[in-house]
C-alpha cells in the first residue's frame, strides 16, 4: 500500500518522517487529488462560507512578520464602531452566509471585552444559534473568553503560527511567549469553543521537519479547525523588508501552502480546513487550488472597501476594492467552476466537532 493510500485510509496515523515525505511527495497533483478524495469523502463536495469582518486593526502586539504590528506608524489605524460591525454581519447573514468571522488587532482592556461582547450579543439576537459566530481576537484572559462564548460567540481562532518555540521567538519580541499561546488554546477549548488554529509556511529557517511537526501538533492539541496561509513578507515590517518574492518563489510558496493543507488534511481527515485568503494573494486562482487540494472553508470578505487596505498582514491582499455583493458572485462563480457546492445558511461546523460533543452527549446520557 502507498503511503497516499495508507494517509488516506486511517486518520491520524502517520509518524513524522512519513508526514515530511507526504510534504515532499514527488508528484504534488498526485498529493492533491488524493487529499481531495478525502475531502469530498469526510464532508462532500461542499464549501462553507463564512463573511469576514476586519474591525479594526489596532494592535498591542508587534510580531515582526505582521503589516498591522504597533511599531508601523505607516499604517492608518481604524476601528468600526458597533453599528458598523452589526451592519455588515447582517448583511452576511442576509446574503445567506451560514457564519461570520470578527477579527481584529489584539487588544487586552476591559472596554474592549465589553465592546465585543455587546457586539456579539446584538449580532446572536437576529441570527440565533443557526447563525456561526467566529472569533480571532488574540490571546485573551480565561474570562474574556468566557464571556465572549456567553455572549454568542462558538468558535475562536487562534493561529500558533509555528509548532516549534525556537521559531516562534526568532518572529517575536521577546515578551511575546509561545508557552503562553498554546495555554489559550487549551483554555479556548476548555470554554467550549470550536478551537481552531494554524500556521505560516514558507517562513524563514523553517524546514519541512518544522512543518511536519506542526501537522502533528494540529493532532495532538484535537484542533477543530485549521487555518494556514504562506507567509508574505510585508515591506514595512522587521521580517519583511527587503524581501520581495519573484515570481518563481511566489509559484514555489503556494504550492508549500498547498502541499501543507494536503498533507494535513491527509492526515487529520475531519477538520474543517480554510483556503486562506493569502493563497489567492499569490495566485489568482489560490483558493479554488486550495479546495482542490482538501480544504473546505473559504471567508469572503465582507468588510467595507472604506477599510479593506488598512487591514493588510502581508502585502498583496487581493480584493482590496471589491463590495461585498461582487465578493459574494465572484466566490459563488469560483466555487462552481470546480464542480463544488457553496453551503449558504448552514454553519458548517467541524465534523471533527460535531462528533466528539455528539460522543460526550451520549456518554451523559449512558
Ligand atoms: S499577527 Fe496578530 S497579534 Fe501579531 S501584530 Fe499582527 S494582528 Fe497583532
Amino acid at each position: 500500500m502507498s503511503l497516499l493510500d495508507k494517509a488516506a485510509a486511517n486518520a491520524r496515523i502517520l509518524t513524522r518522517r512519513e508526514l515530511a515525505t507526504l510534504l515532499e511527495w514527488p508528484d504534488a497533483h498526485e498529493l492533491f487529488a488524493a487529499a481531495y478524495e478525502v475531502k469530498c469523502r469526510e464532508i462532500g463536495k461542499r464549501v462553507s462560507l463564512r463573511g469576514l469582518v476586519e474591525f479594526g486593526n489596532i494592535c498591542e502586539k508587534d510580531c515582526f512578520y505582521c503589516g498591522i504590528r504597533k511599531s508601523n506608524t505607516a499604517v492608518r489605524r481604524y476601528r468600526m464602531d458597533k453599528d458598523e460591525i452589526v451592519r455588515e454581519a447582517e448583511w452576511a447573514f442576509k446574503a445567506g452566509y451560514g457564519s461570520v468571522v470578527l477579527q481584529s488587532g489584539e487588544l487586552s482592556s476591559e472596554s474592549n471585552t465589553v465592546f465585543v461582547e455587546d457586539v456579539l450579543r446584538r449580532i446572536h439576537a437576529f441570527g440565533g444559534d443557526d447563525f456561526g459566530i467566529t472569533i480571532s481576537l488574540g490571546e485573551q484572559a480565561e474570562e474574556t473568553y468566557r464571556r465572549w462564548r456567553e455572549a454568542g460567540a462558538h468558535r475562536y481562532l487562534l493561529r500558533i503560527e509555528t509548532s516549534n518555540p525556537t521559531l516562534y521567538a526568532r518572529l517575536h519580541p521577546a515578551d511575546h511567549s509561545w508557552t503562553d499561546r498554546l495555554e489559550c488554546l487549551r483554555t479556548l477549548r476548555r470554554c467550549g469553543y470550536q478551537t481552531g488554529s494554524g500556521v505560516m509556511s514558507g517562513l524563514p529557517g523553517q524546514t519541512t521537519e518544522d512543518l511536519a511537526a506542526d501537522i502533528e501538533f494540529f493532532a495532538a492539541e484535537d484542533l477543530d479547525m485549521i487555518g494556514m496561509g504562506p507567509y508574505i513578507p510585508h515591506k514595512d515590517t522587521p521580517l519583511g523588508k527587503n524581501t520581495a518574492l519573484s515570481p518563481a518563489e511566489r509559484a514555489k510558496r503556494l504550492e508549500l501552502g498547498l502541499r501543507m493543507i494536503a498533507a494535513t488534511r491527509l492526515h487529520l481527515h475531519d477538520v474543517n480546513i480554510a483556503a486562506a485568503t493569502a493563497l489567492q494573494a499569490l495566485d489568482h486562482e489560490g483558493r479554488e487550488k486550495g479546495i482542490l487540494a482538501g480544504a473546505n472553508v473559504i471567508m469572503p470578505n465582507v468588510t467595507d472597501i472604506r477599510f479593506r487596505s488598512d487591514y493588510q498582514l502581508y502585502e498583496g491582499k487581493p480584493c482590496l476594492g471589491e463590495n461585498p455583493v461582487l465578493c459574494k458572485g465572484c466566490i459563488e462563480r469560483r466555487i462552481t467552476s470546480i464542480g463544488e457546492t457553496a453551503v449558504l445558511n448552514g454553519r458548517g461546523d467541524s465534523p471533527r466537532w460535531e462528533k466528539r460533543t455528539s460522543a460526550a452527549k451520549h456518554a451523559s446520557i449512558g
